[in-house]
């Protein structure tokens, strides 16, 4: 439920005006490194904290005795969604406007050019676990809701609350002064004069995904993207990481992109195949982060030149290169990675303020 809906006009252009496309803002971006190469095989996360860190130790172990790319992605993701203290993915992340933990996850093997995804998983820790048995043991890509938990039941997987006395707390916090929600447009389209969408409203959604990205010793590339997807969220509804081009996009000849942030965004882009079809012409993992970032401010400058849609995305090409962008107000993307150099950091650009 929105509160103080007032109608003031809040934008000074037309729709009309901005969709001709005569006024896009110059945003403060003008990096375009090319990123970093390391040897492979070699591991990577979005997740920099302690826990992304450990997950890098989990799946280089495995890379590093000869193991899969496929493998290593699992058992890293999985360290990091059973994490109680990680609010964005697996156990104790940040339920649905119900009050529900509803999880979205996606698996891709590009050795196989195989993939699989499970979306509004509920009561399951390990939903990537679930996405590489729809993957292995299935003809089907994506399984959602009840037929998802039923599937992960009769594989055994044990159903547990996914909810901490953390998570339950800022939910009770968010319903409590609940201001903001998903109800009515899009945060684009909100002010302009045609969507009677009244006064834009601040984001107070939390955002937070993991993207798990490998390349092995036999140079086939893997990813994984698992989240419980935008706080608060209308319950059933399914963000970008399980869905295979958005989220998450791995070609064993090029490289693998996942990405993190509004999903809406990032499903209407199909940002992480436009990311690795970047990459297939020859642009470094940093500069396709990047030019995915800019192709998505394109789209919206041209309803609304005052938007600016807030995304991250990591990818990394077959030879070992590394890159990160995102569009948030401020800092840079860092990133865990793990390679025979051993665990180190990449920090990316950050495209909105020019950062890099
Ligand atoms: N991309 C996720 C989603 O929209 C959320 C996030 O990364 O913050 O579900």
């Amino acid at each position: 439920m929105r509160t103080a809906l007032s109608r003031r006009n809040f934008f000074n252009q037309s729709f009309g005006l901005a969709a001709g496309g005569v006024l896009l803002r110059n945003f403060g971006f003008k990096g375009r490194s090319r990123g970093r190469g390391l040897s492979t095989p070699l591991i990577v996360t979005s997740h920099p904290n302690e826990t992304g860190r450990r997950a890098m130790e989990v799946g280089w172990e495995i890379l590093s005795a000869g193991g899969r790319a496929i493998d290593a992605v699992e058992q890293a993701t999985n360290v990091i969604e059973v994490d109680p203290e990680d609010m964005s993915v697996g156990y104790g992340g940040l339920p649905n406007e119900d009050g529900v933990v509803q999880l979205d996850a996606s698996i891709m093997d590009g050795r196989t050019y195989n993939a699989g995804a499970v979306a509004s998983l509920e009561n399951i820790k390990t939903p990537s676990s679930v996405a590489r048995l729809v993957m292995d043991r299935t003809d089907h890509v994506m399984l959602v809701g009840p037929g998802a938990l039923e599937f992960a039941r009769s594989f055994g997987f044990e159903e547990e609350d996914l909810t901490t006395e953390k998570s339950r707390q800022r939910w009770l916090d968010w319903r409590e002064n609940r201001g903001d929600d998903d109800w009515g447009p899009p945060d684009h389209l909100r002010g302009l004069p045609e969507t009677e969408a009244g006064m834009p409203r601040p984001s107070v959604h939390e955002h937070g995904t993991v993207n798990v990205l490998a390349v092995d010793s036999y140079g086939d590339v893997a990813g994984i993207t698992s989240t419980s997807g935008l706080s608060w969220k209308i319950p059933g509804r399914i963000g970008d990481s399980p869905i295979i081009g958005a989220g998450l996009y791995v070609d064993n000849e090029v490289g693998a992109a996942g990405a993190t942030g509004r999903g809406e965004d990032v499903i209407k882009s199909c940002a992480s195949y436009y990311i690795v079809l970047r990459m297939r012409d020859g642009r470094s993992p940093q500069e396709a982060c990047e030019d995915a970032l800019e192709m998505i401010r394109e789209k919206y400058a041209r309803v609304n030149p005052e938007f600016m849609p807030g995304e991250k995305f990591v990818a990394i090409n077959r030879a070992g290169e590394i890159g990160a962008a995102w569009s948030y107000s401020g800092g840079r993307p860092t990133m865990s990675i793990r390679s025979a150099d051993g665990p180190d950091t990449f920090t990316g650009t950050n495209f909105r303020t020019g950062e890099d």
